[in-house]
């Protein structure tokens, strides 16, 4: 008999798989691409597949724990703080742009005609400076 408390094996293994992927999202600032994040995983769980890596993010996301940053590819990232992006497109390179934030509070609480805002997303597109170099 399985007791509520208890922690069924598989959702144990979830629970793991699930904590492996935050903490390597937050300690890299590369916003990698889900392939990225499976390559990187897979050292520390090497039985994990791709399709299970693609769910925990889709998962992950929806419970916001984590952003997506839609360029050619999704990328991640798990620094949730707010902050924009700067996407090269050369390289597809993801920069964190910490300076540039809506400052309007007061509009960030507002009800809309459309719903009430909770969160938003800035990405500004460019060449990034390795890039400019290299196309001169
Ligand atoms: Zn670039
Ligand atoms: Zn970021």
């Amino acid at each position: 008999m399985i007791t509520k408390n208890k922690i069924s094996p598989k959702k144990e293994r979830l629970t793991n798989q699930k904590k492996v992927i935050v903490d390597y999202l937050r300690s890299v600032k590369s916003h990698p691409s889900a392939e990225t994040v499976f390559n990187e995983v897979k050292k520390k769980l090497p039985r994990i597949s791709l399709g299970t890596v693609y769910r925990i993010l889709k998962n992950l996301k929806k419970k916001e724990e984590i952003k997506e940053i839609p360029t050619t590819i999704s990328c991640y990232d798990g620094d949730i703080s707010p902050h924009a992006h700067f996407i090269c497109q050369y390289c597809d390179k993801i920069f964190d742009v910490f300076d540039i934030h809506c400052e309007d509070k007061l509009f960030m609480k507002k009800k809309t005609k459309w719903g009430k805002i909770k969160s938003y997303d800035l990405n500004f597109y460019g060449v990034c400076n390795n890039c400019q170099k290299t196309i001169k």
